[in-house]
């Protein structure tokens, strides 16, 4: 559009936080059945469809999508979900209804594809892989994740050779409003930074609050910051299985990558961290934002999520922990996710807060940033 660009980052790399350290689905809403309003699944899957399509127009390639996709997400439901099989297959019904009414829209499609139907009717077959005594119904669905670590090369790629200039290494303190524009005000190397200009952009995510109280903006509402870890390991029958997200309560989400003989496995119980409704995370839980778990914490976390896998899946063997990843997760509510009511069931707000030149984006979900970053342009 004509603007020359600044990404500030507090980093020496960006794309480094949270887009690398999340679990990657493109979440099409299945999972968000206990918002009733279903404003969070129409949000979901509309902002999955325009995931792929954005991405490529900005990019302006083609993307390899199946080269980077997981193998596909299952929906088994737990013996004790929150909600039955019979009202969770009423909310993939709906879900699959308002996909067929907007596929039609040739421009839309998901990571590639633009499949008859999101997902298979379940049948007693389905349920073969998983152990029954802890699942009572399996779900097949077209939903996927991307590997984070290969999106990330291919968006860092394209800035590189963009006339988008990027300023690692500036910890953005404040921003406040000037006679001509604003005044980002960083840390470099212990020394403050002054950046000036027009607009600003705050996309900051866990920092994105603090920053707008120093605008002056508050939003309502008791918001939170988790602080959740996924362990990726290898495993000899990794090749057969099919990603899951069993639902529907505090459980957990296997995503396997057969080309790199990998999977992520996320076990809410032991992998959600830390959670507080301050402003900002406590500094003291920094380096666990940058993975670096407590051994102890990290030990009981891998035997009680191998325990946790090995219920569900008939026959695993973990033989090696690859790697262990934490982000961070902004989101409106605090309660539980347990307790049924809990905002946390609910991501469908309007992603940018706009005041006059400035914006804040509250990213949501990953799969949703594509498709804010096209909101956006309509407030320029
Ligand atoms: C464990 C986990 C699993 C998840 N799984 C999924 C999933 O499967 N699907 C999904 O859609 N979403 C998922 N999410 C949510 C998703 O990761 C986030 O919604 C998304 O990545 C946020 O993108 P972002 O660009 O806003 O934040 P980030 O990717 O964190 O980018 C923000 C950038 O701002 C920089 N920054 C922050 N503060 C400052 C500052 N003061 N000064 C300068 N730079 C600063 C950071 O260093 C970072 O580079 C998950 C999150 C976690 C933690």
């Amino acid at each position: 559009m004509g603007y020359r660009v600044k990404l500030v980052e507090q980093n020496a790399t960006a794309y480094n936080q949270a887009s690398l350290q999340q679990e990657g689905k493109v979440h099409l809403g299945f999972i968000y059945a206990l918002d009733t309003s279903k404003k969070t699944t129409d949000k979901l899957l509309m902002d999955a469809l325009q995931f792929g399509p954005i991405i490529e127009d900005l990019i302006g390639e083609k993307i390899d999508w199946n080269r980077i996709k997981s193998s596909r997400f299952d929906y088994i439901v737990a013996r004790d979900s929150m909600m039955s099989s019979d009202s969770l297959l009423e909310h993939y019904e709906y879900l699959n209804t308002q996909y067929h009414n907007l596929r039609s829209d040739q421009h839309l499609h998901y990571l590639g594809e633009r499949p008859q139907d999101l997902f298979i009717v379940p049948s007693r077959d389905n349920l073969t892989p998983y152990n029954q005594e802890k699942i009572v119904m399996v779900c097949p669905t077209q939903e996927y994740a991307l590997r984070p670590e290969d999106l990330r090369q291919t968006i860092v790629d394209k800035i590189k050779s963009s006339p988008i200039e990027v300023i690692t290494n500036h910890e953005v303190k404040s921003v406040q409003r000037s006679s001509y524009g604003f005044i980002t005000q960083c840390l470099c190397q212990e020394q403050l930074v002054n950046l000036e200009s027009d607009l600003v952009i705050n996309a900051a995510w866990e920092e994105k609050r603090r920053i707008d109280h120093s605008m002056g903006l508050t939003e309502d509402g008791i918001w939170s910051l988790r602080v959740k870890m996924g362990l990726i390991f290898r495993a000899d029958q990794i090749k057969k299985w099919n990603s899951f997200s069993m639902v529907l309560g505090s459980y957990g989400d296997l995503v396997v990558y057969p080309a790199y003989n990998e999977a992520y496995f996320s076990w809410y119980p032991e992998c959600m961290l830390m959670q507080t409704n301050e402003l900002e995370l406590p500094s003291s839980w920094q380096p666990t934002l940058r993975s670096q778990i407590n051994s102890g914490q990290l030990k009981k976390a891998i035997e009680r999520s191998g325990i946790a896998l090995g219920a569900i899946l008939s026959s695993v063997e973990i033989s090696e922990l690859v790697n262990v990843k934490a982000g961070a997760i902004l989101a409106r509510g605090f309660r539980s996710i347990q307790d049924p009511s809990s905002d946390l069931h609910k991501r469908h707000d309007i992603p940018i807060l706009a005041d006059n030149g400035y914006f804040s984006i509250n990213t949501g979900k990953f799969t949703s940033a594509p498709h804010n970053s096209q909101k956006l342009l309509t407030y320029l």
